[in-house]
């Protein structure tokens, strides 16, 4: 295309025109230093929108499990009713509904976690809300926000582990970590 053609000649004059300034000759040199930076602007541009594109299908995920939770919830009700009206045992579906309802809430509960990730926040393990990713103490409750360990055995800080001699409460917290 013509069009293209022209550009790529404007680019190169401006290339020229930067490197005069600079008073630089080696003019491949600033072109493949420019290409560079264009190249990470593309990267962080490229990364920012997979974050935005999987963010928006955690939410979409969470919705469609607290819908399922929410019929589930029904379902029980209207068991547990039709159980108190009649002498019908609804006993095996309330406890496969029951069941059920455990599985949604974990599956919840994780892509909630996801979410705080990817938001860079962190979730209360006692009341649920959400905190910054560096706070030590939860914003709502007061709860103490420890770090989700992935590693299979935790590093006991010595001077940390010496200080919390004696004192049952923070002891029994660092054996949580
Ligand atoms: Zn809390």
């Amino acid at each position: 295309m013509a069009y293209n053609g022209d550009t790529g000649g404007e680019a190169l004059r401006v290339i020229h025109m930067i490197a005069t300034v600079l008073e630089r000759t080696d003019t491949m040199g600033i072109f493949e230093d420019l290409m560079a930076g264009a190249k990470n602007v593309v990267d962080y541009a490229g990364k920012k929108t997979d974050d935005v594109v999987e963010l928006s299908k955690l939410k979409y995920q969470s919705s469609q499990l607290s819908n399922e939770l929410r019929s589930l919830y029904e379902k029980l009700g209207s068991a547990v009713y039709s159980m108190m009206k009649s002498e019908y045992d609804n006993k095996e579906l309330i406890d496969s509904l029951a069941s059920e309802i455990e599985e949604v809430k974990n599956a919840l509960q994780e892509i909630s976690e996801k979410i705080a990730e990817k938001k860079e926040q962190k979730l209360c393990p006692a009341c649920g809300a959400k905190n910054d990713k560096e706070a030590f103490y939860c914003m709502k409750c007061g709860n103490r926000l420890v770090q989700v360990q992935q590693d299979d055995a935790p590093v006991v800080d010595e001077e940390k582990a010496s200080e919390s001699d004696g004192c049952a409460e923070e002891k029994e917290q660092a054996d949580q970590q």
